[in-house]
């Protein structure tokens, strides 16, 4: 069973907020070359599945097929699902809100499971640390991007039981490499909270944000203020 693009149309439209409130772009581009992170393939490639890119193709000519340019963009393509193209979009300034892929959508987060197989919360890819200023911020995610997040993967998951397995397997690979970190596992809950994994046990217990580490060029800086603080003049 696999998701079609009619499923994907539906994805989409249930799933349209924010992250946060921040326009996080302008957070991360000045540490990246000018460009935010996650919308620049020089960073990081969209993958996409073949029946959401199929809806996409029908819609916009916003995104084309991902060529590498070097070893790691090779690897990208060389390890795809059989199921999944990489893909790239013309760039920020272009960008179309609603032609998004859900891999956009989610950025920087993807479903977490436990080793029983239960979709648990929101981590975060971890190969984007250094870079992505929302993983050293993880106060400002809004609850109701958390509510849509999880209800447009529970409907993905209803349908195509890949995109599960990929998550199960995700999981499980994110749990290896923190164990050899030896670091808890930052998690938002699917109701908000922060969770941890704990890196021997794998425990998912409630945490404090102070416990999670922040990374690269924004471990010196302040922190943001929470998702439904009082914004004061930092919601730039
Ligand atoms: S999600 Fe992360 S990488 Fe993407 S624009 Fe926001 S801060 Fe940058
Ligand atoms: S479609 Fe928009 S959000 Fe997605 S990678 Fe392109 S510029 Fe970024």
């Amino acid at each position: 069973m696999t998701a079609t693009p009619d499923d994907y149309k539906r994805l989409y439209a249930r799933f349209t907020a924010p992250v946060s409130r921040f326009d996080c772009g302008r957070k991360c581009a000045p540490h990246n070359g000018g460009s935010p992170v996650c919308c620049s393939a020089d960073h990081a490639v969209p993958i996409v599945d073949k029946a959401e890119y199929q809806l996409l193709k029908s819609r916009t000519d916003l995104w084309r097929d991902y060529v590498p340019n070097d070893a790691a963009g090779r690897k990208i393509v060389a390890e795809l699902h059989e199921t999944c193209v990489a893909v790239e979009c013309k760039g920020v300034q272009f960008c179309e809100r609603d032609n998004r892929s859900m891999s956009c959508r989610a950025f920087p987060f993807f479903p977490y499971f436990t080793r029983e197989k239960q979709f648990v919360g929101l981590g975060y890819y971890w190969d984007f640390e250094d870079r992505c200023w929302i993983i050293s911020n993880l106060q400002v995610v809004d609850v109701p991007f958390i509510r849509e997040f999880c209800e447009a993967y529970e409907a993905l998951f209803a349908v195509d039981e890949d995109e599960r397995q990929g998550m199960i397997d995700h999981s499980a690979s994110m749990r290896r490499v923190f164990t050899r970190r030896n670091q808890l596992i930052p998690l938002l809950g699917k109701e908000g909270g922060f969770f941890a994994v704990e890196p021997k046990t794998h425990v998912v217990r409630p945490a404090r944000l102070e416990e999670f580490m922040r990374h690269g060029p924004y471990k010196d800086e302040p922190p943001a203020p929470a998702a439904g603080e009082p914004p004061a003049a930092a919601a730039d």
